[in-house]
């Protein structure tokens, strides 16, 4: 007989309590871990251990079915979670004993679960404060050992309310903290959308919610902090009345949910700063940060000349805010952050040398950074069996020859490199590989595209939702509603996405949603949409126009440039010629010919150029070995019913195959 639902329950109950117990026991070990590091002075982190874990628990969970991105996202929370208690029981030495800390706001603001996931390791007392200057007072005058303050938001930007007294303070910065903001809108009664007359809310919260709370036109009550509004909202239970805060708020004060999912966008985090009088030394082996106050000269090219001495020094700026100097209109000072530690003599030097060209150098301290570098899983790549090898010597415009590019040619620059969170393609970086169906079809179709692409180890995930069809009749693609499935597919799986768009006054909305914007070759040429992504922000992704010379292409790119957008991906997809044996010529010497007269990257598309999946996969291996920086090929779970370009859409396991394979061709 079959186990009944109840049963079945039971079971996966004990699964998870037997999860959460084996969690339990493996931070215990951890911890003893780091006291027999500590005893032999070694290392905190092995990179190398670290890779290897991951690539045994993907390969034992891929023989027992689960999915590899899976496995690795479930591994990469315990790694990142382990390394950071590692990190934060070597951090804050000096608070051992019970210390009292200052929050922003009444209990359940943001501010206090901050500073509860902050001092997590630590005995403290939380006092709440009105205002930020009260809680940077209180520190001053010994009333509180530390001070969390939120200091920027990933939605509007730095908050200047706190910036501005914390540089002028003489406090330091010791730790820091992040945050993912999941705003509310909460009741004490029930209470419908469409009844709301008053919303309370902190002027921050309501610069993240602005679109939808003016939406519902109601009054608006401006309070000291989201916990506060909540506060309100529970003591005078008026129908109609609601808060916006988040649910550590809604818990305390017993509210109910009237709307989420209200913010600008979803992806909205804040930063926060842990402040005290005094610097705390941070253990070399903990990565860290260090923040620093700097005054320029006025005069040309002294904050360059600051610059240098980071640059100069291999140092990473992870922060430049220029601040107003008090009292002195018009003059500037540069707030900056930068990777390393101040105990580090590479760190002191480069301080020193600071001082030398500017006004002045103030410490604002060196902080344990919150961020944690996440190590890649490791491949099997066997470079001793690579086929083919290539080498194109980069030569400038032939003597004499004036190019009507100027901003493309390589007498401008010599490499371009585009960084689409965090993929590179362009100059020396691994062969970029992004693979997707021809049009984003339903949720189905994309997430099952995006999680074996993923598997595959593509990079980057495309999707048409504006599909260019040679007749009208043909499938137009889901538009918006396409965008809002790939967006989706690409965060589940974290791969950045790829969509074309066709008229200028769709940019805005494409660019909402991808990565990359595609200009379709039928628009190589369509100069207002060119005009329209050259002041995206967003990387384009050109293709070849049909009959386009390779002059034009880069012309093409010039427009595109020269309206200030310098993130081009050349792609060649295959040109119009004689020969109809292939949908289109794939013109495979533009990669090496290009590769001389311009910076920008270079990748080919062998879908289009072949139109017929079986011809795709050496045309994948000739892109690479002729020294293309990556290449978009479409594939399909079911190409029969492809709603558009099935002929050419490679099958799962062909993929697979190609992807297999590449690693044996050199680029
Ligand atoms: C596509 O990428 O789906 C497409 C329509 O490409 P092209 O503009 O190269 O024909
Ligand atoms: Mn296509």
């Amino acid at each position: 007989m079959n186990a009944t639902i109840d049963e079945l329950r039971e079971s996966i109950d004990e699964i998870d309590l037997e999860i959460v117990r084996s969690l339990a026991k493996r931070k215990e070990i951890t911890s003893k871990i780091l006291e027999a590091k500590n005893e032999a002075d070694l290392k905190l982190r092995s990179e190398d251990r670290e890779a290897k874990l991951l690539s045994k628990v993907v390969a034992v969970g891929k023989q027992l079915g689960l999915d590899s991105h899976y496995v690795a996202n479930i591994f990469y929370e315990i790694l990142d979670d382990s390394l950071r208690q590692q990190f934060k029981s070597l951090s804050l030495k000096n608070c051992q004993d019970l210390v009292e800390v200052a929050y922003h706001g009444v209990s359940g603001s943001y501010c206090e679960l901050a500073a509860d996931r902050f001092f997590s390791k630590k005995k403290i007392i939380k006092k709440g404060y009105k205002t930020f200057d009260d809680i940077l007072e209180a520190i001053a005058d010994g009333s509180v050992k530390y001070g969390i303050l939120p200091v920027e938001n990933t939605l509007t930007g730095d908050i200047s309310e706190v910036m501005e007294p914390l540089t002028r303070s003489n406090l330091k910065i010791v730790g820091e903290e992040k945050l993912r903001i999941e705003h509310l809108l909460l009741s004490s009664e029930a209470c419908e959308l469409g009844n709301i007359k008053k919303v309370y809310c902190s002027s921050l919260a309501y610069r993240d919610c602005r679109n939808f709370i003016t939406r519902l036109g109601c009054e608006i009550e401006f309070v000291d902090d989201s916990a506060r509004a909540a506060q309100i909202v529970s003591e005078r239970k008026k129908i109609g009345e609601v808060a916006l805060a988040g649910v550590q708020a809604k818990d305390l004060y017993n509210l109910s949910e009237v709307a989420r999912d209200i913010a600008n966008s979803s992806e909205n985090f804040i930063r926060y700063l842990v402040v005290s009088k005094t610097e705390e030394p941070v253990d070399l082996r903990i990565p860290a940060k260090t923040a620093v106050m700097i005054g320029t000269n006025q005069v040309a090219g002294s904050l360059v000349d600051c610059l240098v001495v980071f640059k100069q020094r291999n140092i990473n700026l992870t922060k430049i805010e220029n601040r107003p100097v008090p009292n002195d209109p018009w003059q500037e000072m540069f707030y900056i952050e930068f990777e390393g530690n101040v105990l580090n003599d590479e760190v002191k030097n480069c301080l020193q040398e600071l001082s030398r060209c500017s006004k002045f150098v103030k410490m604002m301290g060196s902080f344990p950074s919150y961020d944690v570098v996440r190590t890649a899983i490791s491949q099997q790549q066997d470079a001793s069996s690579a086929t083919t090898a290539t080498a194109t010597p980069k030569k400038a415009e032939k003597a004499g020859k004036k190019v009507s590019y100027k901003l493309a040619s390589i007498d401008n620059k010599e490499t371009t490199v585009i960084d689409i969170r965090g993929v590179k393609i362009g100059g020396d970086n691994d062969y970029c590989v992004i693979a997707g169906p021809c049009s984003v079809e339903s949720e189905e179709q994309i997430m099952e595209c995006a999680k074996f692409a993923k598997e595959c180890g593509a990079k980057m995930l495309r999707g048409g939702c504006y599909k260019p069809r040679t007749s009208p009749y043909s499938f137009q693609g889901m538009g918006v509603d396409g965008l809002k499935l790939l967006n989706r597919a690409g965060k589940l799986y974290d791969l950045p996405v790829v969509t074309e768009v066709m008229a200028s006054e769709d940019v805005e909305v494409v660019s909402e949603y991808a990565d990359v914007l595609q200009i379709g070759a039928r628009n190589m040429q369509n100069f207002n949409l060119l005009k329209a992504v050259g002041t995206s922000i967003r990387p384009v992704l050109l293709k070849r126009g049909l009959s386009s010379s390779l002059e034009d292409l880069l012309n093409a790119a010039e427009y595109i440039l020269a309206h200030g957008n310098q993130q081009v991906i050349l792609c060649e997809r295959g040109i119009r010629t004689f020969e109809t044996a292939t949908r289109s010529t794939l013109d495979i010497s533009a990669v090496p010919v290009l590769k001389r007269i311009t910076h920008l990257p270079i990748i080919i598309d062998p879908s289009h150029a072949a139109g017929e999946r079986d011809l795709v996969p050496p045309l994948c291996y000739a892109a690479k070995a002729v020294g293309a920086h990556g290449m978009i090929v479409e594939f399909h779970p079911n190409p029969e019913q492809a709603l558009s370009d099935g002929p050419q859409a490679l099958l799962f396991p062909m993929l697979k195959e190609v992807m297999e394979h590449l690693d044996k061709v050199a680029n």
